[in-house]
């Protein structure tokens, strides 16, 4: 399928909105009513939370913890909660930007099928959208891996800090799972909390790298599949199968895919139109609509 790139005619185009409105993005969005819509962690930059990924669609950084690590090693879950506890106030003040608010207007105007994110910030749902899959969870949420019981980050986090007090004042840059770069810190006295009904394990509700994505929310976002004709891709490279699998399935499908995204993306090839844009900008003229 033939690519049609949008981008700005100049480099200074982002100072004239005439250049900065992708024409071809909302010639897209108009001509398919029923829009897939898969984000990830570039519709959320503007909020301030980083993207784990350069242009190339390569690692910015260390690769974030992988689960058989969080469960098999004591030190490993140490650093986790100490470099999250520091990550956790900037992601919990993070608010939704344009991106999050233009999404959640076209759900608004009936036309999304349904939202499905690969953020764990919960900045659509704060934005005002309310059909919405976490395909990768939520990062304001913790779970006992003993007894299933859920409870607030929020909850946690009070208790990380009771117990680690001198670990509250740090700052660092944060990565999008509320992760920090923290690297050269003696985590060994760290202490992490338990789960007080069993005893059990407690980790973020958030799916690690080596997991897998529920079935339950694939089920979801595949049947959405079905239903839209066609899918809006919004700050995500697609280099996860778990989001990737989407653009194949609608490939599959003989529908059209747009992609709004900085950088390469793994579905380039997929596309019918790709906007080489900030979310924020190129959403822009959703916020507009009558
Ligand atoms: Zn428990």
């Amino acid at each position: 399928m033939p690519v049609a790139a949008a981008t700005p005619a100049a480099p200074d185009a982002a100072t004239s909105l005439e250049f900065s409105i992708p024409d071809a993005l909302r010639t897209f969005l108009d001509g398919h009513r029923r829009l897939f819509v898969l984000t990830g962690a570039g519709c959320s930059t503007d909020s301030g939370i980083p993207d784990y990924r350069d242009h190339n669609g390569d690692w910015k950084r260390a690769q974030p913890v992988m689960l058989q690590r969080f469960l098999s090693d004591d030190s490993t879950r140490k650093r986790y909660w100490a470099r999250s506890l520091v990550g956790w106030q900037r992601m919990h003040a993070a608010q939704p930007n344009d991106a999050h608010r233009a999404l959640a207007s076209l759900e608004r105007q009936g036309r999304v099928e349904l939202l499905v994110t690969q953020n764990v910030d919960g900045l659509h749902q704060a934005a005002g959208s309310r059909d919405v899959v976490d395909l990768h969870g939520r990062i304001d949420v913790v779970r006992c891996l003993g007894c299933a019981d859920r409870l607030p980050r929020a909850a946690v986090q009070a208790e990380l800090l009771r117990r680690n007090p001198r670990f509250a004042d740090l700052d660092a840059a944060i990565a999008p799972d509320g992760d920090a770069d923290l690297e050269s810190r003696a985590f060994d006295s760290f202490d992490v909390p338990a789960c007080a009904h069993c005893g059990g394990m407690l980790k973020p509700d958030v799916v690690f790298f080596g997991e897998g994505v529920p079935k339950a929310r694939v089920d979801t976002a595949m049947a959405a599949v079905q239903r839209a004709d066609a899918m809006l891709i919004v700050g995500s490279s697609l280099m996860v199968y778990s989001g990737y699998r989407f653009a194949q399935a609608m490939a599959a499908a003989g529908k059209p895919i747009a992609a709004l995204n900085m950088g390469r993306t793994r579905a380039d090839d997929l596309l019918a139109l790709k906007v080489t844009e900030r979310c924020t900008d190129a959403l822009q003229f959703l916020l507009s609509a009558p």
